[in-house]
């Protein structure tokens, strides 16, 4: 039986496999291959890298990082989990590996603008299109930003894109659906709205453009808001308890509602942002070894 299986080999999913190999643990690290730090372009809020990194390399240094320590990263999908007398159950394809504790790091998927994977993905490299403001905002200083979105999010992020430039644009996804005082913050930033449908999205002369119902429009930048998927299925599975949204509870070290389950980066409720994931995984290693320690002495 394992000591802990970490699911997820995002920059949660990681540093814990660092700090658990490096506790002298016996430990198990699958992984789908479907992180987002893998789609940024380069991170530069992130602290230690003064002239940024992208997220691809990123990864690949803290795998190299945990894998000097044992740990190996299994590209596969954990398709369930199930709780057994004296911990979980994991199911891999076929199999099913049994661990004393499990370590949810799988992260959440963004709802993305309905547009062709080509333009999507030419448009997020150069920065065309972002998803995360508190990353990259300083990036759009001064620049035309459209954000998708409508209702108190699309708000909220075209509110918070007020601080970098004084051109902004709201723009729903089909039709706004926006209370009076929702309006009205919007009317005092002098944030512009404008219903879609959004379609027929395309990099033109180095903007994004795409469709509205006031016709053709381009940005510099556009932030989708619309949400995100939040991979906290497995958890939820054996009982943990999720917000509305689906995202983890989790208490300051990391233990979900069920006992030898803790979860860490943007499937647990909090900032999502690479320092906190990492800083999360931190927490929930170390909380899992002196969990392991109370049940068995840990001793070389
Ligand atoms: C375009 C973009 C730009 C960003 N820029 C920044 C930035 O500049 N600075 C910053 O701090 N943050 C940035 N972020 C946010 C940052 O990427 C996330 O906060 C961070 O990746 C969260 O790490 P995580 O380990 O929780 O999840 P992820 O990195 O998403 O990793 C989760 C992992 O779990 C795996 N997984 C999921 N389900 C399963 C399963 N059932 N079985 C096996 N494996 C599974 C996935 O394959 C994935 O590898 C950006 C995000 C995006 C999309």
């Amino acid at each position: 039986m394992d000591d802990c299986i970490i699911i997820g080999a995002g920059p949660a999913g990681l540093t814990a496999a660092i700090y658990l190999a490096r506790f002298h643990l016996r430990i198990r690290l699958f992984d789908c291959g479907s992180s987002r730090a893998a789609q940024i372009p380069c991170t530069r809020n992130h602290a230690g890298f003064p002239e940024g990194i992208s997220g691809k390399e990123l990864l690949v240094r803290m795998l190299t990082q945990a894998e000097k320590y044992g740990a190996v990263r299994e590209l596969a999908e954990v398709e369930s989990l199930r709780l057994l007398d004296n911990g979980f159950g994991v199911r891999v394809g076929e199999r099913e590996h049994a661990a004393r504790t499990v370590l949810l790091a799988t992260g959440v998927v963004n709802n993305r603008p309905a547009m062709p994977r080509e333009v999507h993905d030419e448009a997020l490299a150069r920065g065309l299109l972002r998803y995360c403001p508190i990353c990259d905002g300083y990036e759009v200083t001064d620049k035309r930003i459209g954000v998708i979105g409508t209702g108190s999010h699309g708000v909220a992020e075209a509110l918070f894109l007020r601080g970098y430039s004084a051109d902004v644009t709201l723009i729903a996804p089909e039709a706004h659906d926006l209370s009076e005082a929702d309006s009205a913050k919007l009317d005092e930033a002098g944030i512009a709205r404008i219903d879609g449908p959004c379609g027929s999205y395309a990099i033109e002369e180095e903007l994004l453009a795409f469709d509205t119902a006031r016709g053709r429009l381009a940005f510099d930048s556009v932030y989708p808001a619309l949400g995100s998927v939040i991979r906290s299925g497995l958890a939820v599975q054996v009982g943990a308890r999720a917000d509305a949204n689906g995202c983890l509870e989790v208490d300051d070290h990391q233990r979900t509602s069920v006992p030898g389950l803790f979860a860490a980066g943007d499937v647990a409720r909090g900032l999502d942002q690479i320092s906190h994931a990492m800083g999360e995984a931190g927490v929930a290693a170390t909380t899992i070894r002196n969990l392991l320690a109370e049940q068995k002495p840990i001793r070389r």
